[in-house]
């Protein structure tokens, strides 16, 4: 089935990559995926790589994200970054509600939607994270926690606001464990974030809004990922952090 949405493929570099680590990789995927048309690639490096990378891509077709902002402009609050200063180094995309910082960093999904709106507020288009645990799984309560998550992270935002907002469903096993979800766990899930998309809003945001898939994508498993008709792209870990290795999903991906 043709989509009728550009795929997404985020890589998120985590706490991993000094500035010369991340330039040498972003030059790599510059010199890999130079011609790729097809799929908005999204790079998200530590704060610290920011500004080199965002030098590094300029008239690419690599757009650069952040890992996390503060859900605040400006002001005391030691150690955190606000959506303007991201947008400084030309940042375009935010990960919000990653599910490491909703465990380490006890991120709520109430402090995700004030975020959301800051970013909204700064035109920073956001990746809102959402995914169970194995024993919400096993307890049948996938469709449950992931409305939840969806319900409150993003209370507050606006129908015309949604439609630049991508949602990551991450299911918390499938992250780092080299245990992939399969195509038909992700596109079951994948079909009811997009209707519960569509209760909060309306049918068009629905149709529209991209969701991503994220959870030990490989080059091996996306190509079967992404056949499935409401997932859009992906969010990748590990694997984003080999040249060749985020290369190949994008590549066969299309
Ligand atoms: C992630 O952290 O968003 C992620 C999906 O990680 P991995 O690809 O390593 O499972």
């Amino acid at each position: 089935m043709e989509k009728n949405r550009k795929l997404i493929i985020a890589g998120n570099w985590k706490m991993n990559k000094t500035v010369a680590e991340a330039v040498d990789l972003v030059q790599g995927l510059k010199r890999e995926l130079g011609t790729v048309k097809e799929v908005d690639i999204v790079v998200c490096p530590p704060f610290t790589a920011l500004n080199d990378v965002s030098k590094q891509i300029l008239d690419s077709n690599i757009w650069l994200g952040s890992q996390n902002m503060s859900e605040h402009n400006s002001g005391a609050f030691t150690g955190e970054i606000a959506a303007g200063m991201l947008k400084e180094f030309s940042v375009r995309y935010v990960i919000l509600g990653h599910s490491e910082r909703r465990q380490h960093q006890r991120e709520t999904d109430d402090l995700i939607s004030r975020k959301l709106r800051a970013a909204h507020g700064a035109s920073l288009k956001a990746i809102v994270c959402v995914g169970e645990t194995i024993g919400e799984r096993e307890a049948g309560e996938t469709e449950t926690v992931v409305e939840r998550q969806l319900r409150g992270s993003l209370s507050g935002v606006k129908a015309g606001e949604m439609a630049e907002t991508i949602i990551a469903y991450e299911p918390v096993w499938a992250i780092g464990t080299g245990k992939n979800a399969t195509a038909a766990q992700a596109q079951e899930v994948h079909a009811f974030i997009r209707k519960t998309v569509g209760e909060l809003f309306n049918a068009s945001v629905a149709k529209r809004v991209r969701i991503q898939y994220g959870g030990s994508v490989k080059p091996a498993n996306a190509r079967e990922l992404m056949s499935r008709p409401d997932v859009d792209g992906a969010l990748v870990g590990g694997a984003s952090l080999e040249i060749r290795s985020f290369s190949d999903i994008i590549k066969n991906s299309i």
